[in-house]
């Protein structure tokens, strides 16, 4: 009976603690603040959302974390119900609520066979589990990824129609292995998700597993921990589509490469397809074995890259659609002007906008759509902190960060340093003796000199302007 004992208050902040272990910043700022919980009683907690708008959009997008979270926190048979404000359209009277229960069950069903979702289920060992038979495993593709929804355009046309042609006959193309690359936010795990829902549909007696990369070596690591190390090869090599989402990730994962190298070449050998991703092409990606690195160019390589103006305008027409919305012409022109760099951030610019004009009762206009933007902004200048941008160049010179707050003075590394201290100055607040503590305690002349000298050489090296330009996309983009 501790769960009876336990305080709604309580229970809720356990619950928001996971969601903010488990979704952005921006979804969790949007759709879960403002939720207040109201009572837990008989294991059913309460919450109140803004509006009837929010109620639905958390039942639509949000409810399997939610029900997951609430069954971890309260224990089993928790269930959830809505407070709704509803707003009264006799105007001066305070709005009233409703109770909604969730519309959707709990879904577990005995015979599928769970991967480990490490936050919220705590599942120790995936891979024995008597009598498991292959098509009970959980693919772990999310059905709202499909291609119908995936807009094609310029960006993205090579890998689409090659995703097509695996959907149809996997493991019997030439694209094998299949690998997608870009940068973030363009649609790689959208895309991959597609071929692995479509495969599904396809092809019913094809098993299809999608994994992280770092979930993968995570169960790896766990696997050695509890000597299960050859039922995890057992599991993956039982799969017919093994779809590994962001293997740039492997880097430095020495061991896990090597566990990865033995699947990939059983299931290649045994023509099973193997789908992958990564947000650079194969020859730029550091810290991989070369026999790694070499299967993962047998086959297809396909870029997606930035949409233009026009593809961004499909996206979100479709997306408008799809949530039963309408909006201006003005103002989706708007937004697609204003953002240029992924399709994330299109979509959170919408998200906001919906959310907002949910919470203050207002119309979608250019004007609310300005402010949104502005906010949006706005949050991700605040964002960008000194070390972020030492990553960001870092990567991108490909050398360690430790070596720009170092004394040497090797003139990749001083340039790489100086870009550094040049956007330190122009992202954030710091002053420019804090700027300088920060690579291995320079003075603020220092970053003075590092600003003038960048600033020299944009003017006059156009090289080096490309790669200015190049990484303030790259800070730009990860912040919002
Ligand atoms: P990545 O894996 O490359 O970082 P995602 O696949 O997660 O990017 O895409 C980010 C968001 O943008 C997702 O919600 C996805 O549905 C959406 N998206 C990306 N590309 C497209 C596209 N061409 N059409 C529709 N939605 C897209
Ligand atoms: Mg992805």
């Amino acid at each position: 009976m501790t769960e009876e004992l336990q305080n709604h208050e309580e229970a809720w902040n356990k619950c928001l603690k996971i969601f903010r272990d488990n979704l952005t910043p921006q979804s969790f700022k949007t759709w879960f603040e403002p939720i207040t919980p109201i009572k837990l009683e008989n294991k059913v907690l309460t919450i109140q959302v803004p509006s009837q708008f929010f109620y639905e959009w958390i039942e639509e997008h949000y409810v399997d974390i939610l029900q997951k979270s609430l069954r971890k926190v309260v224990g089993p048979g928790a269930k959830l119900e809505y407070n709704v404000i509803v707003e009264n359209s006799n105007a001066g009277k305070i709005p009233y609520t409703v109770n909604l229960p969730t519309s959707k069950q709990n879904k577990n069903t005995a015979n599928e066979v769970n991967m480990p979702l490490e936050v919220i289920t705590e599942i120790k060992n995936p891979f024995i589990i008597p009598g498991i038979k292959r098509l009970n495993i959980n693919s772990q593709l999310q059905s709202r990824y499909n291609f119908d929804n995936f807009i094609e355009g310029e960006c993205n046309r090579l890998a689409r129609s090659a995703g097509f042609s695996i959907a149809q006959q996997p493991g019997e193309t030439a694209f094998n292995p299949f690998m997608i690359f870009g940068g973030t936010g363009l649609g790689k795990t959208h895309l991959v998700q597609a071929i692995g829902n479509q495969i599904k549909i396809n092809h019913k007696n094809k098993v299809v597993l999608y994994i992280q990369t770092g979930k993968f070596t995570n169960q790896y690591v766990e696997a050695c921990k509890n000597n299960t190390h050859n039922d995890f090869i057992n599991f993956y090599q039982q799969i017919d589509v093994l779809i590994v989402d962001d293997v740039h990730e492997l880097s430095k994962k020495e061991k896990t490469q090597e566990i990865f190298f033995q699947i990939f070449n059983h299931l290649h050998q045994n023509g099973k397809q193997i789908i992958l991703t990564s947000d650079r092409p194969p020859k730029d990606i550091k810290d991989v074995d070369e026999r790694l690195l070499s299967r993962f160019k047998w086959g297809l390589s396909a870029d997606v890259e930035t949409p233009d103006f026009e593809t961004r305008i499909k996206i979100l027409e479709n997306k408008i659609y799809s949530e039963g919305i309408t909006l201006s012409k003005e103002v989706v022109e708007y937004i697609a002007h204003n953002l240029d760099n992924n399709v994330r951030e299109l979509e959170g610019a919408l998200i906001s906008l919906l959310a907002q004009s949910s919470l203050n009762r207002k119309e979608i206009d250019l004007d609310l759509a300005k402010q949104v933007m502005k906010n949006l902004v706005k949050n991700a200048a605040r964002e960008i902190s000194i070390d972020f941008i030492q990553k960001v160049v870092c990567d991108y010179y490909n050398i360690e960060v430790d070596t720009v707050k170092s004394k040497t003075r090797k003139r990749e590394i001083v340039q790489a340093r100086q870009i550094a201290m040049y956007f330190a100055k122009d992202f954030t607040k710091a002053s420019l003796k804090n700027i300088g503590s920060h690579f291995g305690g320079r003075d603020h002349s220092t970053v003075i000199h590092a600003c003038q000298t960048v600033n020299d050489l944009i003017d006059t090296d156009k090289k080096f302007r490309y790669d200015v330009d190049e990484l303030q996309k790259r800070i730009k983009i990860n912040t919002i």
